[in-house]
């Protein structure tokens, strides 16, 4: 921050103290932490409620879908979502109604079996480390940390992870196992990994068992015109000579029911292999019957992308709003950076070090729940106590408005606070 910013700043702590008095007298409750659709975004499969509908129980080869069976999922909705996750549909699953099982269990698998290409398991190993791109999504943080995986943060750039720090890591540390990566519009960043970044990560002089986690969680969810290069990992690892390097991840949760939608897992025939050998001790097939409602509902990748344009209706004017208000309320006085995403479902905003907890607290003050400071760096811990998520999807737009206002005013305030210190 300019120091003409700075002083402005110090000489208006009186003023923005007075506004937050106001604001925390209001009593407001409001939440901004969510990252989840809208009601309005899930009453757009409210169809699936009533589908497929009485006697109709069969797939297209005339499977009875009630009964077990059918490990892999039902190929006609692995055919829909085959080209959006750039996965050859005979290496698609379509699983359960969670990618976060899906990426636990996969993990859990290496840790207790290892995967195609290690030596031992990874849990037998004295220390297995993971390269956790920041800021990045919590729940893989704390996947990692819970099954006993050592984060290292790296980077994230607007086109990816830090090549160069990546390999930097890698040449000293024997350890690393593997990469978190959300390659479209990025949690929480909503940036998109470039197809030249993607070919360094799938190139990587890495260990023989090194494993890319590719979250494409956010593959179709655009809201803009504007729609990334699609990037085909899996070819790209296999040109690279590395086929069984990447894990393919993604689901429906934010295309029909968060939390009833379908998950998928992708890779190499090796590596789906090796999934399928341990998950079948786990179930004896999916809910295919979820499955049939999906298909019913989207029908076709031209269905998927229909129904992502009516979320994107419901949605854009509130990636919009955040704009404004931080472009209205923040840049006078220089303070924040923001991401401006073209898909996906949070805003990255970045402040001054050592503000961003201060912030949340008086943010909180005053009835405004923001994520947790940290919570988008391993360990829950942001050296820099700079970045802040901001999820705009689930509240009402009154409500979304409402609370940037309050939480521009705390910022403010925390920011004036820093520069009169
Ligand atoms: N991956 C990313 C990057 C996410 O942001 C989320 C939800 O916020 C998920 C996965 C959760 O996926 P699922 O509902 O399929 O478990």
């Amino acid at each position: 921050m300019s120091t003409a910013a700075t002083s402005t700043l110090s000489d208006r702590l009186a003023e923005f103290q007075s506004a937050y008095d106001e604001l925390k007298a209001r009593g407001l409750k409001l939440d901004l932490t969510r990252g989840k659709p809208a009601a309005d975004q899930l009453a757009l499969s409210d169809a699936m409620l009533s589908l497929p509908g009485e006697g109709v129980f069969t797939d297209a080869a005339g499977t009875d879908l009630r009964n077990y069976g059918g490990p892999s999922g039902l190929p006609e909705l692995r055919a829909i979502f085959s080209d959006a996750l750039q996965v050859p549909v005979p290496q698609l699953l379509a699983l359960g109604n969670s990618s976060l099982t899906l990426m636990h269990d996969v993990l859990t698998f290496a840790m207790l079996h290892g995967v195609p290409g290690s030596e031992r398991p990874w849990g037998r190993e004295e220390t297995v480390s993971f390269l956790c791109p920041v800021p990045g999504y919590d729940r893989h943080f704390a996947i990692t940390e819970a099954l006993g995986v050592r984060m290292i943060p790296v980077p994230l750039n607007e086109d990816g992870p830090d090549i160069a720090a990546v390999k930097a890591a890698i040449a000293v540390d024997p350890t690393i196992k593997g990469i978190w990566c959300v390659p479209v519009y990025s949690n929480p960043t909503g940036d998109v990994y470039s197809p030249e970044v993607a070919r360094e990560l799938v190139s990587l002089d890495a260990a023989d068992d090194f494993r890319i986690f590719w979250d494409n969680a956010y593959a179709v969810h655009h809201i803009t015109d504007w729609r990334p290069e699609p990037i085909d990992i899996l070819s790209l690892a296999a040109e690279a000579g590395h086929p069984d390097r990447v894990f393919v991840f993604g689901s429906t949760s934010k295309v029909t029911y968060a939390g009833s939608g379908v998950a998928f897992f992708g890779s190499s025939v090796e590596n789906v292999q090796w999934f399928s050998r341990w998950a079948a001790f786990q179930s004896i097939g999916p809910d295919k019957l979820n499955q049939l409602r999906h298909v019913a509902l989207l029908q076709s990748p031209e269905g998927v992308a229909a129904h992502m344009e009516k979320h994107r209706a419901l949605i854009a004017p509130k990636f919009a709003a955040v704009q404004e208000v931080f472009g209205r309320r923040l840049s006078p006085f220089g303070v924040g950076s923001w991401t401006d995403p073209k898909g996906g479902y949070f805003v990255t905003l970045t402040v001054s070090p050592g503000v961003a907890k201060r912030a949340i607290a008086l943010a909180a003050g005053a009835g405004i729940a923001i994520t947790p400071a940290g919570s988008t760096h391993p360990y829950l811990d942001d050296p820099e106590d700079a970045v802040i998520r901001i999820a705009p999807t689930f509240p009402t737009i009154e409500d979304l408005n409402a609370g940037l206002e309050g939480f521009c005013t705390a910022l403010l305030l925390a920011e004036a606070e820093k520069a009169a210190a």
